[in-house]
């Protein structure tokens, strides 16, 4: 159900050939991966996925299945019920659970939690491999997560770890979570920030680490236009 832009596998500039490449960007929470991918993409005119709302989709699952946090084996008994797709409608992604468009639903605090919790349960993340992989097949994409540079496309031709401190990442996220109403203080976002950096780093399964052949880019203090540079550059380069 991914809506792939047909045709051309490259595009052209200044009459050169442009290969149409697949792009890893990995990196904490709140670093600002999704919302440079998504400008990036649109840029490109690539297709932008978000392999954290895949995550997020399994964990509402197991939530609403009322399985406990910390019973893994029943966590992986409901994963031959899921069935995840990702569509788009006017160039944002949706995602669709067992049919469902749950977009909004995967927000949620609570699966934020349980998201970091069933992504550090390897079977979890080798059920999810595959489909993550063929969405990327074609090239002219760009994912972001975790371990896309490291596990799932180590062959991507451009590989950014985009990173910012702990404080520059939780300001950005308390100020979303204000604008949306959301009742909280900057430092239950810091501890959360940390606890989710160190369930991610820490894991034994793909944990959140940068690929050798990544480029990082530390994005603490830079305003959004030109983070946007910053990946861009290194994506260009790669064309
Ligand atoms: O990026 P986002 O915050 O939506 O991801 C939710 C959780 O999913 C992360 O905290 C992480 O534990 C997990 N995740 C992962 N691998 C990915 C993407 C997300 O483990 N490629």
């Amino acid at each position: 159900m991914v809506d792939r832009l047909q045709g051309r596998e490259v595009g052209r500039r200044g009459g050169f050939e442009l290969k149409r490449i697949s792009v890893a960007i990995d990196g904490p929470s709140g670093a600002g991966k999704s919302t440079l991918a998504r400008m990036a993409a649109k840029e490109l005119g690539y297709i932008y996925v978000d392999t954290g709302a895949i995550y997020r989709a399994v964990a509402l699952y197991t939530i609403r299945c009322g399985v406990s946090a910390d019973n893994p084996a029943d966590i992986v008994g409901l994963l031959e019920d899921i069935s995840i797709k990702l569509g788009y409608k006017d160039g944002v992604q949706r995602i669709m659970l067992n049919g469902e468009d749950v977009s909004e639903e995967i927000r949620s605090s609570d699966v934020t939690v349980r998201a970091s919790v069933v992504s550090a349960i390897p079977k979890v993340r080798e059920f999810l491999l595959g489909m993550q992989r063929s969405m990327a097949e074609k090239g002219g994409v760009i994912m972001d997560g975790r371990d896309i540079g490291t596990v799932v496309l180590p062959g991507a031709e451009a590989k950014i770890f985009l990173t910012a401190s702990d404080t520059d990442r939780a300001e950005r996220r308390y100020k979303e979570l204000v604008e949306k109403g959301t009742d909280t203080s900057f430092d239950q976002v810091l501890e959360s920030i940390r606890q989710r950096d160190k369930r991610d780093s820490e894991r034994s399964i793909a944990p959140l680490k940068p690929a050798e052949d990544a480029v990082i880019v530390d994005t603490s203090g830079v305003g959004l236009d030109d983070a946007l540079n910053m990946v861009m550059k290194v994506i260009r380069e790669r064309m």
